[in-house]
């Protein structure tokens, strides 16, 4: 079996890339990336810029995207526009798709990464915390893409990957906010796949397993979860990487998957189906979300 594709912990580049894809794949096109100045979003930039793509990149945090455009625009030598938005506002996502516009003069690609998660007991989680996942997951993930379909993608068509996860698929404890505004993201790729397939827009999902380097399974499995290598319950015997989500992500972006839509991608090394599920030793491992 092939080895994985080296990877780093930090929201830093590749210190070495080894194309597996043709290097042009993205050439000259651009994808807008929400959450793309941290872990999965960051990674999906790079190799997006790797394979010759320039792209936004936006989130919250105008620092946090500043420092990793610059980190990405020097190590692919491709452009990279950091842009301060919540997905949760529509009119701020506006002005960030116009001055997308105005920067690239065009848009090929959204990937929604943004997303928030936490463990917490449903019994315990507060009304304001699940309303927040939702907000962010699903609404963010719609407010973004109907921006995207009425500025751009209608009249030119476009590809859309939405970054979800596989935690509803099968019930997971602690998880009932972040399950099911993902599983309504879901829905949402076969819904707009449908109906803006016409459009010339493909809409896919590719759902992650636990990916090392990452504040999604800090959180979820604890600080040293990341360096775990003990995970007999994982089919494949082992985390996966950032690149590898990324591989995933390039896939489904370029003409490589020309005929897939409404699609669901499942990057977990098989772990959705034989993981155990139980409550008490994840509760012990991570904090509960105080929202
Ligand atoms: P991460 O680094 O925390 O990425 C989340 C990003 O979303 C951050 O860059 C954050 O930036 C941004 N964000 C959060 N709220 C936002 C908002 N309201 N508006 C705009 N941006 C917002 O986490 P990650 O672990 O790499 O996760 C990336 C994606 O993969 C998520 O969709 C997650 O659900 C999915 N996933 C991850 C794993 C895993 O093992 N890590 C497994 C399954 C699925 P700001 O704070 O600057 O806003």
């Amino acid at each position: 079996m092939a080895r994985p594709p080296p990877d780093v912990e930090e929201d830093d580049c590749l210190p070495e890339y080894r194309h597996l894809f043709c290097p042009d794949l993205l050439r000259d096109q651009v994808a807008f990336i929400t959450g793309g100045g941290s872990g999965i979003g960051f990674r999906i930039a790079e190799v997006f810029m790797r394979h010759g793509c320039h792209t936004v990149i936006a989130s919250r945090s105008l620092p946090r995207v500043s420092t990793a455009a610059k980190k990405l625009a020097a190590a692919t030598g491709q452009r990279c526009l950091p842009l301060s938005m919540d997905v949760r506002d529509p009119p701020a996502i506006m002005a960030a798709v116009d001055q997308a516009l105005r920067e690239f003069g065009k848009v090929d690609i959204l990937v929604n990464c943004a997303a928030g998660n936490f463990l917490c007991p449903a019994g315990a989680l507060s009304f304001n915390a699940f309303k927040t996942v939702i907000d962010i997951d699903t609404i963010g993930t719609f407010n973004v893409s109907r921006v995207l379909y009425e500025k751009v993608f209608q009249n030119h068509g476009g590809v859309i990957v939405n970054i979800t996860a596989t935690l509803g698929l099968r019930g997971q404890v602690l998880q009932v906010h972040a399950g099911s505004a993902k599983a309504a993201v879901d829905a949402m790729t076969r819904h707009l796949a449908v109906e803006w397939g016409p459009q010339h827009v493909r809409v896919n999902s590719l759902a992650p397993g636990p990916i090392s380097g990452t504040e999604g399974l800090r959180r979820l499995g604890g600080p040293q979860a990341s360096r775990s290598t003990n995970v007999p319950a994982i089919p494949l015997q082992r985390l996966g990487n950032k690149t590898e989500i990324a591989h995933s992500a390039l896939y489904l972006a370029s003409s490589l998957s020309s005929y897939v839509t409404g699609a669901m991608l499942v990057a977990d090394g098989g772990t959705w189906l034989t993981l155990p599920n139980e409550a008490r030793r994840q509760v012990d491992s991570a904090p509960l979300a105080k929202l």
